[in-house]
């Protein structure tokens, strides 16, 4: 059963959905895993006419505890302070750090569909919302101290009260430890050694823990939403989901305290990006936003809700991951629209995928529309709208735009530069390297071009023909195509690009290719045996067999046409005399 389909089986009631994020700075990637996890149950729920709300909290009332890259002058004074009385970086028009570094993550949030009640930690604390849920948590404190042992082997002293408040002095909430609650006000003193991170002044009062005067640990904050919104599904990172861990602490905690069952869980694992530029010290790529910029939003959604929560899923962002990642996209699209042979499940990842019911849209592969782009003069949304055989819809143009967009940006900031694609004038020194087989193919080729029909399918069957009658294998003509014309080892499908280029460019540079015929003759040809059984084992499909003799220089060849039912043309070739090994090496072979 799809992943998406088993947490639904186990609702009936109405569910409200939660999920939140510390706005500690730029919001890192992997926490679009849960973002779309709970999307993906949310929309769930939803399609089966079960009532659902997906609420997403921001935790501004968590301690500034690490400074975000690059800004220590303006954010060193702050640490300990809640993260919503944290003044914005320079020159940001935000009103505060949560809400400054939320607001970027809110923005992926719209592009990629994902619609969530939001709220903040701080008016849910300043409203006395928690307020009765705190007041029961301090009462039971002595329970909590318990769990904590029972559940996590960690020990609270009898005098550790779950609850953090605010300095009255400094405003720091990460320094303060409170020792008492009567019933309306806590104990507190505000530690100067409580932790590494921050510097608490002294201070020491008595303050109420309400409307804002202070926080729960997280672990007990997890629980207070449990309770208070009321929540029925939570997911969380693996991190966090292990046996004794944070989750099973708050479970504990909601049950002993509250007699509540905790959600239910959806253990998720990491989304790791991987990729050539993603472990420099730029960081490029290691934000949400970035995410959000390279992949269109269907693909994004799509890379993160096919894969079971509990897997991992692993994105290498360079030439291959991506390319690879489109195509299955695009596979996968094909079959749900065109094809109609998708399983329920492919139908249910994609449909959860698309940010609006678009149906078929027209999909240019995602390698080409690269190579593409980084054509100089070279206008790919024109180009390949022309090709398209009919008139591109403006939602068509709109899915082109973005994954044009989705090329550029890898071209500029994931590509590495031996990854990129520089349409060759003239032919590559690399080509020298080339095997003589694979010289004498382009040359071949070049021939071929010259009559062919100039459309993608008709250009990609000249080249299979081509290297057939090379002969060479198809993997080795394809790279020496991409060799020649790219001076790289992958490319898009060789029809398809060559159908961008024209005729008389691409014939030009194939015809200067160098070939040495007698070593071509020598390196092309294969054992007699091996040619006998060959013919023998073709026998029954061949339609015509055509042998003649051919001579470069000293090397004197045999060659065999033979032309299949199919039409298929194919070549093989046996030496006959090369001078270079002293003459006469085998007698022609009858067909
Ligand atoms: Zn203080």
């Amino acid at each position: 059963m799809f992943w998406c389909e088993e947490v639904a089986a186990r609702c009936s009631r109405p569910q409200i959905i939660n999920d939140s994020k510390t706005p500690s700075g730029r919001v890192h990637v992997g926490a679009l895993r849960g973002v779309l996890i709970h999307d993906a149950i949310f929309r769930t729920l939803r399609a089966k006419g079960l009532e659902a709300r997906y609420f997403f909290g921001v935790d501004d009332y968590d301690p500034l505890d690490e400074i975000p890259a690059g800004k220590d002058e303006h954010f060193s004074k702050y640490l300990g302070q809640p993260l919503c009385n944290v003044p914005p970086p320079d020159g940001s028009d935000a009103p505060d750090m949560a809400e400054h570094y939320m607001g970027e993550f809110w923005g992926v949030f719209e592009e990629l569909g994902v619609e969530v009640e939001r709220y903040r930690m701080r008016d849910v604390y300043r409203s006395g919302r928690f307020n009765v849920v705190i007041d029961k948590i301090l009462r039971n404190a002595e329970t909590v101290r318990r769990v904590y042992k029972e559940v996590s082997n960690s020990d609270r002293p009898a005098t550790w009260y779950p609850f953090q408040a605010v300095c009255e002095q400094c405003g720091r909430i990460g320094t303060t430890e409170v020792y008492d609650y009567d019933g309306s006000t806590v104990a507190y003193r505000c530690r100067p050694n409580m932790v590494k991170w921050a510097t608490g002044c002294g201070h020491e009062g008595r303050v109420s823990p309400f409307d804002g005067r202070g926080k729960l640990p997280w672990k007990l904050e997890w629980v207070a939403k449990w309770v208070t919104f009321p929540v029925g599904i939570e997911g969380a990172g693996k991190d966090h989901s292990t046996k004794g861990g944070s989750r099973d602490v708050a479970a504990a905690c909601a049950r002993a305290i509250f007699g509540q069952e905790p959600p239910l869980n959806v253990p998720y694992e990491f989304f790791l990006v991987g990729g050539a530029k993603m472990s420099s010290s730029r960081g490029i790529g290691a934000s949400a936003r970035d995410m959000a910029d390279l992949l269109p939003p269907e693909v994004l959604r799509f890379l993160m809700i096919r894969t079971k929560p509990n897997s991992p899923v692993n994105f290498e962002a360079n030439e291959e991951g991506i390319v690879k990642l489109f195509n299955e996209y695009d596979r996968c699209e094909g079959r749900v629209h065109r094809e109609k042979n998708a399983t329920p499940d492919e139908g249910r990842i994609l449909s959860l995928s698309e940010t609006s019911g678009r149906g078929e849209v027209y999909q240019a592969n995602f390698q080409l529309v690269t190579a593409l782009a980084q054509m100089p003069h070279l206008n790919a949304l024109e180009e390949i709208g022309k090709r398209a055989g009919r008139p591109l819809t403006a939602l068509e143009r709109g899915v082109l735009q973005r994954r044009i967009r989705s090329a550029e940006v890898w071209v500029d900031r994931y590509a590495a530069d031996s990854e990129k694609t520089r349409l060759q004038e003239v032919l590559p020194e690399s080509v020298n390297a080339l095997s003589e087989a694979q010289r004498g193919f382009l040359l071949q080729l070049s021939e071929a071009l010259k009559t062919a029909e100039w459309e993608g399918d008709a250009l990609q069957t000249c080249v299979f023909e081509t290297a057939r009658m090379t002969p060479i294998e198809q993997p080795v003509a394809f790279k020496a195509i991409y060799r020649a014309l790219l001076d790289k080892e992958l490319g898009p499908r060789a029809g398809n690009l060559f159908a961008y280029l024209s005729r008389e460019f691409l014939v030009g540079l194939l015809s200067t290719v160098a070939v040495d015929r007698p070593e071509f003759l020598r390196t092309t040809a294969v054992a007699v045996d091996t040619l006998r059984e060959w013919v023998e084992a073709q026998r029954a499909k061949a339609m015509l067999i055509e042998s003649r003799l051919v001579q470069a220089g000293g090397v004197l060849a045999q060659e065999f046409l033979v032309v299949m039912e199919d039409g298929k043309r194919h070549v093989r070739r046996v030496l006959v005399a090369d001078e270079a090994e002293g003459g006469l090496l085998a007698a022609s072979v009858k067909g």
